[in-house]
């Protein structure tokens, strides 16, 4: 299967993290790789595989090197499982002038007018009532049809559209499901629905972690399909880059390690983020179950590399005049090395040092990105990492643009040079 194949799968599955994650570990069991739980006491061996679900949204997966040393340099590539969506609030339905409609609130940075007048999807995860009050039955949920949508005003009824119309969260996102049947009225129509689907009673639904999803196919745009047009390109993108990777990795010594983030879109501030001591705590006791002594840990872990790997802006070909003056990437051409003074990218010199001979020596093309110096550009997972684990790190990232449009754009192409550019660190 091609990496643009597996990308659109990924795609496809991942829309929400729970289901990123559940797509990342059917691809890695089938390549071999072992589930661990942290509660478990661990038997890692050299050659072996492992993967560990951290709270259904956050994925590790690493690998041991079959002539396993130590101190043998400790590879890690991280990116993130979630993205801008909307997500269902508690006591969701309300009903208007016989519309049912369900609350919700944003999450993440999403460009608001994208999402409205879509098809538009449910899925997460619901918590059910169960025998054991510390053991609620958790199951995963995703809805078959498109359920809801957001419409929106007619320009008759707002002339000013076409000059920019600000959207209140609370007030023009909420979503439309049905007219709501006469023999509904006094219900909760979307509980309802809800229970039916799982096949529970709804005083049963104890709780939900449940988004709207934009119920779109992936597709190849232009006449020589240079192009893929997706809702969920930032960042799945990197996610199926990187499970490709460290399947195909080819190293016999040391460790390679990809870690999938939940909640970059929020900061990273969570049990389940990258600014968590997660990734810290993790790779110790990796090292500590393979017999590596306090003194080799600490070796280890200050020789090892770390690669942050989150999409990066293209040039827009009608606002060309928002890019930096001399760092201009644009679809097709490579993935993006990201840099920024004030460390918002956590490149240095060194590190691009390491990428760009690791690409040389494989021919895999590359760009270079920076923000215009009058541009505030976003964060990703490199710094924020960084601070708990201060070891040579960098920034990389398919270009693409309209980040965080319900629907995104990048090349074709690209997805090959940042797949064979992690299997190539993975692997020399
Ligand atoms: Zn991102």
């Amino acid at each position: 299967m091609s990496e643009q194949q597996k990308l659109f799968e990924m795609l496809r599955a991942g829309v929400t993290p729970f289901m990123c994650v559940e797509e990342c570990e059917r691809r890695l069991s089938e390549n071999g790789f072992e589930s661990l739980n942290y509660e478990d006491a661990w038997n890692l061996i050299p050659g072996g595989k492992y993967m560990i679900n951290h709270h259904g949204t956050t994925l590790f997966a690493f690998s041991v090197g079959e002539k396993f040393q130590p101190v043998d340099m400790l590879r890690m590539a991280a990116a993130h499982t979630d993205y801008p969506c909307l997500r269902i609030k508690p006591n969701a339905d309300f009903q208007t002038n016989g519309y049912a409609q369900i609350n919700v609130e944003v999450y993440g940075g999403a460009i608001l007018n994208t999402w409205l007048d879509r098809p538009l999807g449910v899925a997460g995860r619901v918590a059910l009532r169960s025998e054991n009050p510390f053991q609620p039955e958790m199951v995963l949920y995703r809805s078959e049809k498109p359920l809801m949508t957001i419409p929106n005003l007619a320009i008759h009824m707002n002339r000013e559209v076409n000059s920019g119309v600000e959207l209140n969260k609370q007030v023009d996102m909420m979503p439309v499901l049905d007219m709501i049947p006469e023999d509904m009225k006094d219900t909760k129509y979307f509980m309802a629905f809800l229970a039916k689907e799982l096949g529970v009673e709804e005083k049963d639904i104890l709780d939900f972690e449940l988004s709207v999803f934009l119920m779109e196919e992936p597709m190849f745009i232009g006449v020589e399909e240079t192009l893929i047009s997706s809702p969920r390109i930032d960042n799945l993108s990197s996610v199926s880059a990187l499970v490709s990777a460290i399947i195909d990795g080819q190293r016999t010594d040391g460790i390679n390690l990809i870690a999938l983030f939940d909640h970059e879109e929020i900061g990273s501030g969570s049990k389940q983020g990258a600014a968590s001591i997660l990734l810290h705590d993790m790779t110790r006791r990796i090292l500590k179950n393979l017999g590596a002594s306090e003194e080799e840990v600490e070796r280890a872990i200050y020789g090892a590399m770390f690669l942050s790997v989150d999409v990066a802006h293209a040039l827009h070909p009608n606002k060309a005049g928002k890019m930096d003056i001399t760092n201009k990437p644009v679809l097709g051409k490579g993935l993006c090395i990201k840099q920024a003074c004030g460390q918002s990218y956590a490149t240095d010199a060194e590190t691009t040092g390491i990428f760009c001979q690791i690409c040389d020596s494989k021919e895999i093309p590359y760009q270079r990105f920076s923000n215009r110096s009058d541009v505030v550009g976003g964060g990703t997972l490199g710094n924020l990492v960084a601070k708990n684990f201060p070891v040579k790190t960098m920034d990389i990232g398919v270009p693409m643009l309209a980040m965080h449009s319900a629907r995104e754009l990048m090349g074709t192409k690209d997805i090959e040079s940042l797949k064979d550019a992690v299997t190539a660190y993975f692997s020399l």
